[in-house]
C-alpha cells in the first residue's frame, strides 16, 4: 500500500518535471569544422537535408532543441577565409563576415560613425551575453520577419557575398527572403559576409522595436527608417520604411516612399505615409500580439520613426552637416 502511494507520488512528480522542462535537450549530432570554405561547401551538398551550418548557434540550437531542426551534422562556418572580417573602406563601404558576433558590429567605430543606424538595430537584439554569440548574417540567413536588423540591412542596400559549389556570387538582400525561415541559398551555399555601400550624403535613420519586454523578445513590430536629402524628389528628401513582424517577410512598402517623397513633408504627410505603412502590412495573431493591435502599432511607430528621422533631417540641413559621413 505504501509502496502504491509512493509510485504515486513518483509518477506525479515526473509528470511535473516533464511539464516544467518539456525540452530536455539537445538531439545527437555530430559537430563538423573543416579547413575551407571548399571543403565546407562540399561537405554540405554531399549532406544535403543532413547538414545545417551554425555561426552563433542563438537560433539553431534553439530550433534542435525543440526539434523542428534534427540534422545529423552541424558545419561550424567560424575560421572559413573571410568569415571574421570587419572592415570600413571609405569607397567601398563596410564588411561583415558572417562570424563576426554582434557585439563587435554594434562596438566598431566605423559602424558607429557611418552606419549608426545599424548599431542601433544590432544593440535591440535580446542582451549582451547574447550578442557576444550573435550575428548579423545569422539574424538575415534564420529568415524570422521578427529579425531586428533586417530592416537596417534592407535600407542601407546589403548585399550577401555567397560560396557555393560553383564558386562566389552576389546577392542584393532584397530578393533574400522567401517567406519564414526560407531564403535563395541553394544546396551547399554559404554566406561568407554582407557589404553595405557608403550610406547617401546626410542620412539618417532610426529603428523602433515594440517587444513585450525590454529585454530579450522578439519584436512584436519592429519599424525602421532611413531618410536622406534628395534634389530629385518633389519634398527634397527620400525616406524609406521597413517593417518587421507583420508579413511572413520583412516589408519595404514602396507607397511611404512615395508618399515622403511627392508631397511637401508635414505633419499630416508624416500621417499619411503612417496609414499607408498599416494598410501595407498583413500581420497574423500569435503569442506577442493579435494582427489588429499590430496593425495600430505599425500605424503609431511609423509616425514616431519617421517624425524623429525628419526632425534629425531638417537640423542637419539647417546646420549644414552631413551625417554619417
Ligand atoms: C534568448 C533569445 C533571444 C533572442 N532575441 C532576439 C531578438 O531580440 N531579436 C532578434 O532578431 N533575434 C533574437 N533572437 C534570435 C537570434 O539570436 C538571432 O536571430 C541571431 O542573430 C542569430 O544569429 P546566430 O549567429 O546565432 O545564428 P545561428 O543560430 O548560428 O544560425 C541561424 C540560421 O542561419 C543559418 N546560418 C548561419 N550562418 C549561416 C551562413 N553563414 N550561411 C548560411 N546559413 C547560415 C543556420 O543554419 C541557421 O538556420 C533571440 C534568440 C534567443 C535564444
Amino acid at each position: 500500500m505504501l509502496y502504491r502511494r509512493q509510485a504515486r507520488r513518483y509518477n506525479t512528480y515526473k509528470r511535473k518535471k516533464t511539464m516544467l522542462n518539456p525540452h530536455p535537450g539537445l538531439p545527437e549530432f555530430t559537430y563538423v569544422k573543416l579547413a575551407s570554405l571548399d571543403e565546407a561547401c562540399g561537405f554540405l551538398v554531399e549532406h544535403a537535408g543532413e547538414a545545417r551550418l551554425i555561426s552563433g548557434g542563438t537560433d539553431l540550437l534553439v530550433r534542435m532543441r525543440d526539434k523542428a531542426f534534427k540534422p545529423a551534422y552541424v558545419v561550424d562556418i567560424k575560421g572559413l577565409e573571410g568569415t571574421d572580417v570587419l572592415a570600413f573602406d571609405p569607397s567601398s563601404g563596410l564588411k561583415i563576415g558572417a562570424a563576426v558576433p554582434m557585439n563587435r558590429v554594434v562596438a566598431h567605430p566605423d559602424v558607429q560613425k557611418h552606419y549608426p543606424l545599424l548599431a542601433q538595430a544590432a544593440k535591440s537584439v535580446a542582451s549582451y551575453q547574447l550578442r557576444n554569440r550573435a550575428t548579423i548574417v545569422g539574424n538575415i540567413c534564420n529568415a524570422s520577419p521578427a529579425g531586428d536588423t533586417l530592416g537596417a540591412c534592407l535600407l542601407l542596400g546589403g548585399r550577401l557575398n555567397i560560396y557555393g559549389k560553383d564558386g562566389e556570387r552576389f546577392e542584393d538582400l532584397v530578393t533574400f527572403f522567401k517567406g519564414p525561415g526560407k531564403t535563395s541559398l541553394q544546396p551547399g551555399e554559404i554566406v561568407t559576409s554582407i557589404n553595405f555601400p557608403l550610406p547617401e550624403k546626410g542620412a539618417t535613420g532610426t529603428y523602433l522595436k515594440l517587444g513585450r519586454n525590454k529585454l530579450s523578445d522578439l519584436a512584436i513590430v519592429g519599424v525602421t527608417v532611413y531618410g536622406f536629402p534628395d534634389k530629385m524628389t518633389e519634398s527634397g528628401f527620400r525616406i524609406k520604411v521597413a517593417l518587421a513582424s507583420v508579413a511572413a517577410t520583412p516589408l519595404m512598402p514602396p507607397v511611404v516612399e512615395t508618399v515622403l517623397s511627392e508631397n511637401e513633408i508635414t505633419e499630416d504627410t508624416i500621417q499619411e505615409a503612417a496609414n499607408a505603412s498599416m494598410d501595407a502590412c498583413f500581420p497574423i495573431d500569435d503569442v506577442r500580439g493579435s494582427a489588429r493591435y499590430r496593425k495600430e502599432m505599425v500605424r503609431n511607430l511609423t509616425r514616431n520613426a519617421i517624425t524623429e528621422v525628419w526632425g534629425q533631417l531638417q537640423s542637419r540641413t539647417e546646420n549644414g552637416l552631413e551625417a554619417n559621413r
